[in-house]
């Protein structure tokens, strides 16, 4: 991804709060879905992404990069950042928290899938660092090295059940804050086996007291996410919504058209949106 100079970012830079008149009482003072250029394909500088959140009103700016993984091989992600970035990553945003803490409340975290047979041993490789909150972005079932991407196109039942019991699963170790895009797998089988499988999901994750996000990023790109389908049933479920940025360049914070698409989903679907978390 192409990063733009900053001046374009400051020229967008609008007061979010305005832009919620209308959506029930939802102001987007806080997105904890925030990467860095060390995962490889995000831009700006960290310095960038909090001015840029400062000015456009934000209360709580969350840095959630692309976490580094531990395998059982030596694949190679090249989609995040490495092990041996994590101490300079969480020594550099944890300075930068304190040295803003008058003006925005900085949280630092990861987005991580979970893959049950590598999971301990990553929390453990995490816990060696100030790591606040992890987001779950299930890209890949299971296991990474399977290269089962999520985003694809998949008519197989059997692989979309797999997947949201996976998130599942991740869910109920309670190391996660919220679902990333929880609609990415992209099923084109028949709608009634997808109706069934994301129903029992939501009553799940319903009483497992876990917020959905739906995503900027897929929203602005016009991917196959955020899904109307899966957000309707959402709405139908009662289950508990968040905005995630998902910025991957410090203009993407101030992306009204992206922010307002979000809610307006939530709001055609009765959906609550979550704002903030403490922690
Ligand atoms: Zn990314
Ligand atoms: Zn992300």
């Amino acid at each position: 991804m192409q990063y733009k100079p900053l001046e374009t970012a400051e020229k967008r830079v609008y007061n979010i709060r305005q832009i919620k008149e209308g959506y029930q009482k939802m102001e987007l003072t806080a997105n904890y879905h925030t990467h860095t250029y060390r995962c490889g394909h995000a831009g700006g500088t960290d310095r960038e992404y909090i001015e840029t959140a400062i000015q456009a009103g934000y209360k709580v700016l969350g840095f959630s990069d692309h976490s580094p993984m531990v395998y059982d091989t030596d694949h190679h992600s090249g989609y995040r950042m490495r092990l041996d970035q994590a101490e300079e990553y969480f020594t550099t945003l944890t300075d930068l928290k304190k040295e803003y803490r008058n003006e925005i409340e900085i949280r630092v975290g990861v987005e991580a899938e979970y893959y049950p047979a590598t999971h301990g041993r990553f929390m453990e490789f995490l816990r060696q660092y100030p790591c606040e909150y992890m987001i779950l972005g299930q890209h890949f079932l299971l296991r990474e090295e399977d290269g089962v991407y999520a985003g694809s196109p998949y008519a197989d039942s059997f692989l979309l059940e797999a997947y949201y019991k996976n998130i599942l699963d991740g869910v109920k170790t309670g190391d996660f804050l919220y679902v990333a895009h929880p609609d990415l797998f992209h099923f084109v089988g028949k709608p009634k086996l997808y109706d069934r499988t994301v129903r029992a999901f939501l009553e799940e994750i319903k009483s497992l007291g876990v917020p959905l996000e739906i995503n900027r990023l897929g929203y602005a790109d016009r991917r196959a996410y955020p899904a109307p389908r899966f957000w309707r049933l959402a709405g139908e479920a009662g289950a508990t919504a968040v905005i995630g940025v998902d910025a991957h360049r410090p203009d993407h914070l101030t992306d009204v058209d992206g922010i307002q698409g979000c809610l307006r989903l939530a709001a055609k679907n009765g959906l609550t949106v979550r704002e903030s978390f403490t922690f």
